[in-house]
């Protein structure tokens, strides 16, 4: 596996692959890497010639300085385990290769952009104003602003989310419509911990009881899908939070049954032709996010 750390270097690499028509397939990702993130390098692989990948720990989607100082970093390890799953390449860029000064400023606890670059501008209506676009403003927009830009250097057939990530999914099929670009978005399933937990980079900062505790999030969302045929929406909601309030070291943020592909929550399953369940909960000072489909 090759590790580029320039726009240049990686479109060097990839121009003869692009004048070939060669099938490229990428996976960003912010590092940290669990087996998440490589059963989607994996499903990259079965899918395509040239499998790219990115760790782009990205300010811009950070509402908390805290959160982004926190984030766990370990390059090397995780070009361990890319190579090991037949990564091809890894764009592993500064911050100063994807954002120019005036368009990133860093102040005190805030993260302010000066320029609405592409991702920035786009309007994701309602799909932004609920659930984690209402609980981390702008961070959909900076997941967009980075995404494009690194979908405009890497310009793959195949691009790979996690469906850990539900509506961050949905945010990216929707921006790839509204930029017409021409990529396939694929949504790949939640790999879990034995225990149930949603594997996640922010698992690492739990301790030993807070990670047992974390596990009655996803604990509730099985419980919740196996009784969805015979309650309403709302003795749903009702459950989980009764089923959240059972653990003391877990509190609960949101919980919402919402449509699966407008992610407007609903009042009655009839009324959506899919529902997904959605929760999002702190565990100690780690903010946990994790969801079902019904
Ligand atoms: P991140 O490094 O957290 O930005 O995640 C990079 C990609 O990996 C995103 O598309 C995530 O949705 C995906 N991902 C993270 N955790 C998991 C998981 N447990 N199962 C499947 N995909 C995941």
């Amino acid at each position: 596996m090759v590790i580029l750390k320039t726009r240049k270097e990686i479109q060097n690499f990839l121009s003869s692959f692009h004048q070939n028509s060669t099938l490229i397939g990428f996976v960003p990702t912010m590092g940290a890497l669990h087996k998440g993130h490589i059963s989607l390098i994996e499903r990259a692989k079965r899918e395509c010639t040239v499998v790219v990948s990115s760790i782009f720990v990205n300010p811009t989607q950070f509402n908390d300085l805290n959160d982004l100082k926190n984030y766990p970093r370990h390059l090397e390890e995780d070009c361990v385990l890319l190579e090991k799953a037949g990564c091809n390449a890894l764009f592993a860029p500064e911050i100063e290769e994807m954002y120019s000064s005036d368009e990133l400023l860093l102040k005190k606890n805030k993260i302010e952009d000066k320029n609405w670059t592409e991702g920035k501008a786009i309007n994701f209506g309602k799909l932004e104003t609920v659930m984690e676009g209402a609980s981390r403003p702008g961070h959909f927009n900076g997941v967009a602003q980075v995404v494009s830009k690194l979908f405009r250097i890497v310009q793959p057939n195949k691009a790979y989310f996690g469906q850990k990530d539900y509506q961050q999914l949905a945010i990216i099929r929707s921006m790839v419509r509204q930029l017409k670009m021409p990529i396939e978005i694929i949504g790949c399933p939640i790999v879990r911990e034995k225990n149930g937990l949603a594997m996640s980079s922010r698992n690492e900062r739990l301790s030993t009881s807070e990670r047992a505790a974390a596990s009655i999030i996803s604990e509730t969302l099985f419980e919740i899908k196996q009784l969805h045929t015979s309650k309403t929406v709302n003795e749903l909601k009702e459950i989980a939070k009764k089923s959240i309030a059972k653990e003391p070291k877990v509190h609960l943020e949101y919980f919402e049954i919402a449509d699966a592909e407008t992610l407007q929550p609903i009042s009655e399953f009839l009324s959506a032709k899919a529902a997904v369940a959605f929760i999002a909960a702190k565990v100690g000072l780690v903010r946990l996010i994790d969801n079902i489909e019904l």
